[in-house]
């Protein structure tokens, strides 16, 4: 039993081939037929099966059992052959990606005088990652192309087939194309379904439709991980296994990130970080989860039907399924793109995973930001802002009122209203991350920065070297490490967003001072006025009209300065 289930379910025949009906077709006619070219090339994303078409092209055209149809019978000695990548004279394997490859196809025309083995055999030459090829493999390659030999034909298999149009397009005019289709989770689904019926296993639906969301269109990987599931325990395959498999997080994770977004509990997005690493979760993986279901509720809201869903995400998307626009889904899936690469090379994902969910959840939803720059929209409800925003905070969280914790920030915003509204709704006290005290906000602070610079480069730079000297609830007193007057207005001109990172994460609506190096108080500095000052101005001007206009104008300052 050792033999993988990749491998021992691989197909035999062109009917076998999932998914790939129309190249099968073609192939299997073209044998047949005995109408058959002389180079193929087979592009799609990995494990889709292209190597396995290339291999039962082989079969079929040395097979001496082939069926009217065109398909090898997959039993004689030449088909378990080809078959198993073994030895044989007719066929020859490349891999390109390999040092060894690379040579072997600049000796490939030599190689290709040799006639096949039999009369009536055909000698295959299967190129596999052909992308690597280098430009003298495929100079040689042209001239063979150029004036084929009879009976030799080349299959050549990529993912890139883009990169072949660059080194060797005269190549590529030779070939026959294929492009192999990525494989829909419904049919990855059934094809795992069936192997484990053949296997006398059973398994959960959630649990197929996990492995078939993480295969993303390859079978081969979608076996692999199936194979890893059964070498992990007995009996009935069940989601439960499968996640622990891939390190994947519960489905209660990312109902409970939907429901943060639609109540935009920005603090509540640090609980979840904090849950998803103590589950042992893969943070990528969560990532990749969050943006398939965000996908999904797109594709609902514009009437198409959403594959891959486990029940439980389904049902929570169905309930939700009005808490979010198309408009807002669409900006949360690019903010997710965007940050891809910096989350595959950051040392630090959970700083990556907090920015993004913090994004997410404090996305602007609604307001059209030219109205709002052009001041369109009537700052209505003046004399509630400070008002609003000292309690706004508080009464937006859940049921629990203040609790331990609490206090300072209601205490601090009634004594002394903040001349700005707070940020968010739902920053509970309950739920700190850190305490609003100075050692609290300074354990936070380097981590506030980094998740500062992943929005704006600019002023986490900025930043750099500024410590905590001073905390008094609800204001934050920061001081410079050089008399910068660059750095300081900047630092003061993008406020909110540290002040919004800040209040996530202590829990509180923070209120930012900045001082230059070994100052007392905050002596105000004079600010030259410039375009972008004044713009700022008439900024946070709308911003104390109206406090639902701050999540926009956060979003405003990040175009201005990025
Ligand atoms: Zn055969």
């Amino acid at each position: 039993m050792t033999i993988s289930l990749a491998r021992r379910y691989r197909p035999k025949r062109f009917s076998d081939l999932l998914v790939q009906d129309h190249v099968a077709a073609v192939l299997r006619g073209a044998v047949s037929r005995d109408r058959i070219g002389h180079g193929y090339l087979l592009t799609g994303p990995r494990g889709v099966g292209k190597t396995t078409a290339a291999r039962i092209l082989a079969m079929a055209l040395n097979c001496p059992n082939r069926t009217t149809e065109g398909d090898p019978c997959g039993e004689c000695e030449s088909c378990e052959r080809i078959w198993s990548g073994g030895a044989s004279l007719d066929v020859v394997e490349i891999d390109a990606a390999s040092n060894r490859g690379v040579d072997d196809a600049r000796d490939l025309r030599e190689r290709a005088m040799y006639a096949p083995s039999e009369e009536s055999h055909y000698k295959v030459y299967i190129v596999d990652e052909a992308h690597m090829l280098t430009r003298e493999a495929w100079n040689a390659l042209l001239k063979v192309l150029e004036e084929p030999p009879p009976r030799v034909v080349f299959v050549f298999a990529t993912t890139e087939p883009q990169k072949i149009a660059n080194t060797a397009a005269p190549v590529l005019s030779r070939l026959q194309r294929f492009d192999f289709r990525r494989i829909g989770p419904a049919a990855i689904r059934d094809r795992l379904r069936a192997v484990l019926d053949a296997e006398g296993i059973s398994a959960d639906d959630d649990a197929l439709t996990l492995i078939a969301r993480h295969a993303d269109g390859g079978m081969r990987d979608a076996l692999s991980v199936l194979d890893q599931c059964l070498s992990l325990g007995e009996g009935q395959v069940t989601a439960a296994r499968v996640r622990e498999t891939l390190g994947l997080a519960s489905d209660e994770l990312l109902t409970d990130l939907l429901m943060l977004i639609a109540e935009r509990d920005a603090a509540g997005v640090f609980r979840l970080v904090d849950a998803l690493l103590e589950s042992g979760a893969d943070l990528g993986e969560f990532l990749l989860a969050a943006g398939e279901m965000l996908r999904a509720m797109l594709l609902l809201k514009v009437g198409g039907t959403p594959e891959g869903l486990t029940e439980a995400v389904r049902a929570v998307l169905d309930r939700n399924i009005d808490a979010l626009s198309a408009g807002d889904l669409l900006r949360m899936l690019k903010l997710l793109a965007d940050q891809e690469e910096s989350l595959r090379r950051s040392a630090s994902p959970r700083l990556v995973t907090e920015t993004l969910l913090l994004r997410w959840v404090m996305l602007d939803r609604t307001v059209d930001l030219e109205q709002v720059i052009a001041g369109g929209r009537t700052g209505g409800g003046e004399g509630q802002g400070g008002r609003t925003g000292g309690q706004g905070g508080r009464t937006g969280g859940r049921d629990e009122p203040g609790g331990q914790t609490g206090g300072q920030g209601g205490q601090g915003g009634q004594a002394a209203p903040p001349a700005e509204p707070p940020s968010r709704r739902a920053v509970e006290p309950a739920t700190l991350s850190a305490p609003f005290t100075l050692a609290g906000a300074q354990s936070v602070w380097p981590s506030a920065i980094e998740a500062v610079r992943e929005q704006s480069r600019f002023l986490g730079e900025a930043l750099a070297g500024t410590r905590v000297v001073e905390v008094e609830a609800p204001v934050v007193r920061l001081e410079l490490p050089e008399a910068n007057p660059m750095n300081h207005e900047n630092i003061e001109r993008q406020a909110r967003m540290v002040e919004t990172v800040l209040a996530a994460a202590l829990g509180a609506p923070v209120r930012l001072k900045v001082q230059g190096p070994g100052s007392q108080g905050d002596a105000p500095r004079p600010r030259p006025i410039t375009e972008a000052s004044a713009r700022a101005d008439r900024l946070s001007g709308l911003r104390r009209k109206d406090p639902a206009l701050d999540v926009a104008a956060t979003e405003l300052d990040l175009e201005i300065v990025d």
